[in-house]
């Protein structure tokens, strides 16, 4: 007689990976080694349970439930939801039909209990509804009246009113002042009818042999198995998925749809979009773009040029007073001024402290473009951005902030519009113009912070009070070179769009 095998036991992590692509889950549980957690998401982890500490805090006759091992998990659980009177419990741990949740918080509510689910985003988004479901079926399966269940999210809205902010939240009750609760039993029904059949679908996955890639690799989350599933080795030269925007996925998809993967084999009539025929010119010709109309708009601007670029932290839990959640705050800028003989000088601010460096940062800025000449930036809503919450911020300097904003002039569009070389597959980021016209440049050739994640890494190491005083210069080292070349790389594209040609000018240093 043959035994049938016993089905695995899944966490709800595990059954959210099987909903968004069923390889991903048996990748993850079966080959774990092929895994490659991007920066990213270890920093998305960490703002995670950041968030999840604070939310704790405001309850604070709740109970952790902190068993290292599941069944000591469970059985506290047990004897915590019988105890009177009820507490809150954190993190209370279920089991049924070998499905596992941990719940994040389950307060004591009028008739049973109300589950929530606390998220860092600043808004409930389709894949929270699911994750509620799955918890919902293995509380209420496990005999627990859940009487009602909410998303906790970040309220964008709040401002952080300075020390002991947490504390005046709670005596006042405002839990929305750092958190909105929005109510979702009305719309769980359906989606906890569907965990059973998910279930069972993620066993059979995980019995079954690996299943196909199905490209849904980057919601809801990006997937760390993509190496895996699409080695660059065996993706075409230039993949038609490079089109970008105007419909670019789009029209990829049909493009794939109709057997064709790489750019050059497909036939120019099949592309309607201008710049999606100048990308297929220049890649099959393999000769760049650059029309005359970049070298008239930048003719005609005068001098001294300024060439400016932000580093900024987004904190999810507001860290300075003034600050709301997930503001890009400043901490360092760095300019490159460029005169009409052609000399360049180059000069930076970079606060290093741990205090809100926003106010520093407007004023040496400020002290630095003076009041004439454009202000050259890539991307210009971000900087923009930037300028405009710290004019809000500081009234006696939003007349100069304004002022600034004003002179803003974005080579991002201009370099879109007039200049595309093959290796830049279809991106117009710095990142990918750059080596085209200035290898010497490439950001690759630098050390640890080669972009703006990794100078947000490099900002939080500098800062924390354990960091030794040799790892803290290194990084500000580190986060100087980077933040020079983000400039550096506009100066030089500026010159090329207007001249065909890249020149190292040699640049002066201002103490
Ligand atoms: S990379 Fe894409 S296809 Fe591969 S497991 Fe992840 S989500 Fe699935």
């Amino acid at each position: 007689m043959t035994t049938k095998p016993r089905p695995r036991g899944l966490s709800k992590s595990k059954l959210l990976e099987y909903r968004q692509c069923p390889r991903r889950l048996y990748l993850s549980v079966h080959h774990p080694e092929l895994k490659q957690e991007s920066d990213d998401s270890q920093q998305n982890f960490a703002t995670g349970n950041e968030v999840g500490e604070i939310a704790r805090t405001l309850h604070p006759e709740g109970i952790l439930i902190e068993q290292q091992s599941l069944s000591a998990a469970l059985r506290e659980t047990v004897t915590l939801l019988a105890e009177k009177p009820r507490r809150p419990l954190f993190e209370a741990t279920f089991q049924h039909s070998g499905l596992l949740v941990r719940a994040d918080l389950l307060l004591p509510a009028k008739r049973g209990w109300h589950l929530v689910e606390v998220k860092s985003s600043c808004e409930v988004k389709p894949y929270h509804l699911e994750d509620a479901a799955i918890q919902t079926h293995v509380l209420r399966s496990s005999g627990i009246n859940v009487a009602s269940v909410a998303i906790q999210h970040i309220n964008k809205q709040f401002v952080y009113p300075g020390k002991d902010c947490y504390h005046q939240v709670k005596r006042n009750g405002e839990i929305n002042s750092l958190f909105m609760q929005e109510d979702v039993t009305g719309k769980l029904d359906e989606l906890i009818g569907e965990v059973p059949k998910w279930v069972s679908g993620a066993q059979a996955t995980l019995a079954g042999k690996m299943p196909p890639p199905t490209g849904d690799c980057e919601k809801p989350f990006p997937c760390p198995f993509q190496e895996f599933c699409y080695p660059a080795e065996s993706q075409p030269e230039y993949p038609v998925t490079l089109l970008p925007q105007a419909n670019g996925k789009k029209i990829a998809a049909n493009l794939l749809e109709q057997g064709y993967v790489d750019l050059r084999d497909v036939p120019q009539a099949l592309l309607k979009n201008e710049t999606h025929q100048r990308i297929w010119k220049v890649t099959r010709t393999g000769k760049h773009y650059l029309g005359k109309g970049a070298a008239v708009i930048l003719s005609a601007l005068p001098y001294p040029r300024y060439f400016l670029d932000f580093e900024t932290i987004n904190p999810a839990v507001p860290t300075w007073k003034g600050t709301f959640p997930y503001q890009q705050v400043p901490f360092q800028w760095s300019c490159h001024i460029q005169r009409r003989t052609g000399k360049l000088d180059h000069k930076m601010f970079l606060d290093l402290s741990g205090n809100d460096p926003s106010r520093s940062c407007a004023e040496t800025l400020i002290g630095t473009l003076g009041k004439r000449g454009p202000v050259f930036v890539y991307y210009q809503s971000f900087e923009i951005g930037r300028l405009k919450e710290l004019a809000a911020r500081y009234a006696d300097l939003a007349e100069e902030l304004e002022a600034i904003i004003k002179r803003i002039v974005d080579l991002l569009p201009i370099a879109r519009e007039h200049y595309y070389h093959p290796d830049m597959m279809g991106s117009w980021s710095i990142k990918a113009v750059l080596p085209t016209i200035a290898p010497d440049l490439d950001y690759a050739n630098l050390e640890e912070v080669q972009d703006g994640g990794a100078a947000q890494a490099a900002y939080l190491e500098a800062i924390h009070p354990e960091t030794m005083v040799d790892r803290k210069r290194e990084r500000e080292k580190q986060l100087r070179v980077y933040c020079e070349r983000d400039t550096g790389a506009m100066v030089r594209l500026a010159q090329f769009l207007t001249t065909g040609k890249t020149a190292t000018t040699k640049r002066r240093k201002i103490p």
